[in-house]
């Protein structure tokens, strides 16, 4: 009965633990932080700086004695203790937030119920870990959900009956690949190749074609301005900056949209064969179902134009991109927390107290 009491005046807290950015979407408020997953950090004290947009912006700009870290670079929690405070850090900013509800005898805000989305590849210590820093930073349950069902929910999809839902979530670190049936993972073949290695393709291509030494965050600046996965009918430009190779001066380069589909091929083309060889691999009845209701893409890669489109022809299967595909995992996560039923099913592992 206290409990009920409780969770009426509770905010839940749905959280997709990316590894490029990190959403947080609270009950009856929507999505209430959305920044990037970095932490800054003293190099040899460890003493943190700089958490999310203020620790991005630090990224490529640090002093010797300062070093910037994505603790979910590639999938896996790579650094524990940065993974912790970003979480703490991030739920703390919910749970100081005023709910404006108070009653004689109830806690001015009651602690949250927390779902946390996180990358398929995680292991059983690493989930263990981010559930205990969800429960240090101030949740009164912390359940973890895998991203790419958690996506599927975002989406609107119906997880829990018995058909194949074939989900390609492409994020910044990694490309999520999983066949989903029966509320549980059926498949799933993620790759550590996605928004990251696109940007470092762009780098690469740059130098070689124009000997220009261009930072990530110009890349990617790029990649978002005119990246594209086949060629378009109309040619489009975009100038960046960067350090000429051979004179060490600084250089600007009008780049073509044409250029960047000639970049972003090797990579694309590794998730599209990852898609094929994950399709081969599923059950009959689901590749069926798969068929009839198509691919479902999610992720901040799904906006690269045309993808969908590359994907369908390649793999002669049906593809379409969530609504706002960024967060659909937040939006997934949130879902789960009002559908009980749902929640005992898709969950990784029960809620500790
Ligand atoms: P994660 O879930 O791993 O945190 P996201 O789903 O947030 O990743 O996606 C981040 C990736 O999506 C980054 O590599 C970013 O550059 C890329 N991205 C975001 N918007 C676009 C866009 N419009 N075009 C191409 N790539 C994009
Ligand atoms: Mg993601």
């Amino acid at each position: 009965m206290l409990d009920r009491l409780f969770s009426l005046f509770s905010h839940d807290v749905g959280i997709d633990l990316g590894t490029a950015n990190t959403l947080v979407h609270v009950r009856g408020k929507g999505i209430v932080i959305r920044e990037p997953s970095a932490v800054a950090r003293h190099r040899k004290s460890k003493e943190i700086l700089a958490i999310g947009t203020q620790a991005k912006r630090m990224e490529g700009r640090t002093p010797q004695t300062i070093e910037t870290v994505r603790p979910l670079k590639d999938g896996v929690i790579a650094d524990f203790d940065a993974t912790a405070a970003m979480l703490a850090y991030f739920v703390r900013q919910v749970h100081e937030t005023p709910q404006g509800v108070r009653m004689i005898g109830l806690p001015k805000v009651p602690k949250p119920r927390v779902v946390v989305g996180i990358p398929s590849d995680v292991t059983e210590v690493e989930r263990r870990a981010v559930q205990e820093a969800a429960l240090a930073a101030g949740a009164r349950q912390a359940f973890l959900i895998e991203e790419p069902m958690a996506a599927a929910i975002g989406a609107g999809m119906n997880v829990e009956e018995p058909g194949g839902v074939f989900v390609v979530d492409i994020g910044g670190g990694t490309t999520e690949i999983a066949v989903i049936s029966l509320g549980g993972i059926v498949l799933n073949r993620g790759l550590r190749v996605a928004g990251d290695e696109m940007d470092e393709a762009i780098i690469n291509y740059l130098r070689m074609r124009y000997s220009l030494l261009l930072g990530m965050a110009s890349a990617e600046e790029l990649k978002h301005q005119i990246g594209s996965a086949i060629p378009q009918k109309k040619e489009r430009h975009y100038v960046v900056r960067g350090r000429d190779l051979e004179t060490g001066l600084p250089k600007s380069v009008k780049v073509a949209s044409s250029e960047l589909v000639e970049a972003l091929t090797p990579i694309i083309h590794q998730i599209v064969t990852r898609v094929a060889d994950t399709l081969e691999e599923s059950p009959p009845e689901l590749v069926a179902d798969v068929m009839e209701r198509g691919i479902l893409l999610a992720g901040g890669g799904a906006l690269i134009p045309e993808i969908d489109k590359l994907i369908s022809e390649e793999v002669k299967i049906p593809v379409w991109i969530a609504e706002d595909p960024l967060t659909a995992v937040a939006r997934g996560t949130a879902k789960v927390l009002e559908n009980p039923s749902l929640l005992a099913k898709v969950r990784v592992t029960g809620g500790l107290r």
